[in-house]
């Protein structure tokens, strides 16, 4: 594999500019052009977080570079601009009414600090989104000018393979552009997955592509005497991860009465413990739950309301709800579909449509990389999806042969009370190395800034989950509790760099703060003993 990017790298050299107008008015290579003559040394499909990154470290590194990247409009029609998932339909847009949401807890805090607050303060989703929108809208202008000050061609096309060095697609005025590279990277993402099987759902349900870019609030269409009349109105969010949890917990934290859906477990894959607790701390702050129900019909009643058919999973019995918008949050599917890949001969995984893809990586197809939301068995988070392709075109064209590690990857769940983790949950490590061999270090905490705001902390809690021989070795870091991202990023430096508990331990910490609290760990779960931290 090690000769192979050698001999790959050899291909890499720097070849001539070329954008020809040919016959029919297609720009670009001729079909099957041979090294040598194919217009850019890379060419970056998908102008998301991923992408861009690539294409502006190639051009960084002086090659000749073109990005194509085209958003094919959610079927309820929201389209935007360029940048990708993360700029203007996830973190970005999520974390800042996320804010908005934290906002609203902090009017409530405010009283207790000498604040003469007015109630109720009302909030205006107008505004709102119309200030988020403004901020998405300056990014994909901000991504446009940096790709022309650093000579990347941007091309606004949907592309598809025409062979294995070359894409086309059709610009605005119908022309097609076929485009050819020596290296071409795949960073297609992906989109929100609709359960087609459910009556209604395509025609009546919204996804994460359309809520952020809503210009009325979605609780637009309930009046408080519907609410009253019909009892269960509000928002519906189907799902129960990342973005089922954190579109809910902004929903509700905006004033908007949300129900969550849950079929089976909240937060697949994470440490249950903390998953469990997340979804206490939304219960007791206002989100409804529905647990172990599957939605089978979605309905659209002659006053404008939904109403929604779900099962209860365990009996099989019927029940229904109405609601003013139904959010569907039940994952994602790689943009694949429409590349053609089987053109260039790139594999798929025939369960998922991702493609597969090596440790470098390589696709099936030795000049073909794909990176991102769209590779099988990835994380699927922005900072993963840039270091990758930053480090793939560092393999590519600066001589570096760093390869991506995907250990250790930290991130937050932008929940009401965050979730930060990085490492193992504590199932994973106690399946890994058995219980005899894990020490799990804990405690229940209250935010200093909680105390006067007479908020109730029954859910801040940390967990370090480290082996249980010396020095124990950090397996994994948990943290609830305000700006977990923020302590979270910290501690996974340390993580990373094979930190101990002893060394945590070593670690003064910063007072008053919650961050503290992860290098004050003493007692362990085994102990069994009370984990509540009194005093400083
Ligand atoms: P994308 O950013 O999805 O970019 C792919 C681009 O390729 C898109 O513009 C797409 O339209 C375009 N494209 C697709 N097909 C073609 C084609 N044939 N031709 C041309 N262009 C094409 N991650 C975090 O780290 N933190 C967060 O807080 C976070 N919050 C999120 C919130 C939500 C609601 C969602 C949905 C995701 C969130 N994520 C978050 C995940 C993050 O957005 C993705 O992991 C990241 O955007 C993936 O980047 P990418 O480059 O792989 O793909
Ligand atoms: P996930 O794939 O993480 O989770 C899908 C959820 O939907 C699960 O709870 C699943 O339940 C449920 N589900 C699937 N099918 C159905 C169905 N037919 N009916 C009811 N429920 C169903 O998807 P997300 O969309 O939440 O997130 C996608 C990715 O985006 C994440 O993995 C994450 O990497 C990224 N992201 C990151 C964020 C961050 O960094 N803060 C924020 C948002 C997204 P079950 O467990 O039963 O299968």
């Amino acid at each position: 594999m090690a000769a192979m990017a050698v001999a790959l790298r050899g291909l890499g050299g720097r070849f001539r500019w070329r954008t020809q107008a040919v016959a029919g008015g297609v720009r670009g290579a001729a079909r099957g052009a041979a090294a040598g003559q194919r217009d850019y040394d890379l060419l970056v499909i998908g102008g998301g977080s991923g992408g861009l990154a690539c294409a502006k470290e190639a051009a960084q590194l002086g090659r000749k570079v073109a990005v194509v990247d085209y958003v094919e409009p959610s079927p309820q029609g929201t389209r935007w601009g360029l940048g990708g998932t993360c700029v203007n339909v996830g973190c970005i847009p999520k974390k800042l009414m996320h804010q908005a949401a934290l906002l609203g807890g902090l009017i409530q805090d405010a009283p207790h600090y000498g604040w003469e607050v007015a109630q109720p303060v009302p909030h205006d989703w107008r505004k709102m989104a119309e200030a988020v929108q403004n901020h998405v809208k300056s990014l994909n202008w901000g991504h446009r000018v940096q790709l022309q000050d650093r000579k990347v061609k941007y091309f606004n096309i949907k592309a598809s393979f025409v062979d294995e060095h070359t894409v086309c697609g059709i610009a605005k005025g119908g022309k097609e552009i076929l485009l050819s590279a020596d290296h071409i990277i795949i960073a297609t993402g992906g989109r929100p997955r609709y359960p087609t099987h459910i009556e209604g759902a395509l025609e009546y349900g919204i996804t994460s592509d359309d809520i952020f870019w809503l210009k009325e609030s979605p609780g637009k269409t309930a009046s408080p005497r519907q609410v009253e009349e019909c009892g269960r109105q509000g928002r519906l969010v189907v799902g129960a991860s990342y973005v089922a949890l954190e579109c809910a917990g902004f929903l509700t934290g905006i004033g908007l009465d949300t129900t969550v859906m849950i079929r089976s477990i909240p937060l697949r894959g994470f440490d249950q413990q903390m998953s469990s607790m997340v979804i206490e701390h939304m219960a007791s702050h206002g989100t409804q739950f529905l647990r172990g129900c599957a939605p089978s019909r979605v309905r659209r009643l002659p006053d404008g309301h939904l109403q929604v058919t779900w099962e209860d999973c365990t009996t099989g019995k019927e029940d229904t709800g109405t609601f003013d918008t139904v959010l569907w949050a039940i994952g994602r599917v790689p943009d694949t579909r429409s590349l053609n890949l089987e053109k260039a001969g790139v594999d798929t995984s025939p369960d998922t449509q991702k493609i597969l893809v090596d440790s470098r990586e390589g696709t099936s197809v030795p000049h073909i990389y794909a990176i991102g939301d769209v590779v099988e068995g990835r994380p699927e988070l922005t900072p993963t999806a840039i270091m990758a392709g930053r480090l793939l075109v560092q393999r590519l064209f600066g001589g570096s042969s760093d390869l991506m590690d995907y250990d250790n990857v930290p991130t937050t769940v932008f929940t009401p009370l965050e979730y930060g983790c990085v490492g193992l949950s504590e199932e994973e490590a106690v399946a890994r190395h058995g219980q005899e061999h894990v020490e799990v270090y804990h405690a229940h905490y209250k935010p200093l800034e909680f105390t006067v705001a007479g908020r109730d902390a029954s859910q801040c809690y940390v967990k370090m989950v480290c082996l249980r021989e010396p020095p124990q070795l950090v397996l994994g870091l948990h943290f609830l509790g305000p700006n977990a991202g923020e302590v979270t990023q910290g501690f996974a430096l340390g993580i990373k760099c094979g930190a101990s508990y002893a060394q945590v331990m070593r670690t003064v910490g910063i007072h008053p703060t919650c961050s503290e609290e992860v290098v004050k760990l003493r007692i362990s779960k085994r102990s069994g003993l009370d984990p509540t931290v009194t005093g400083c």
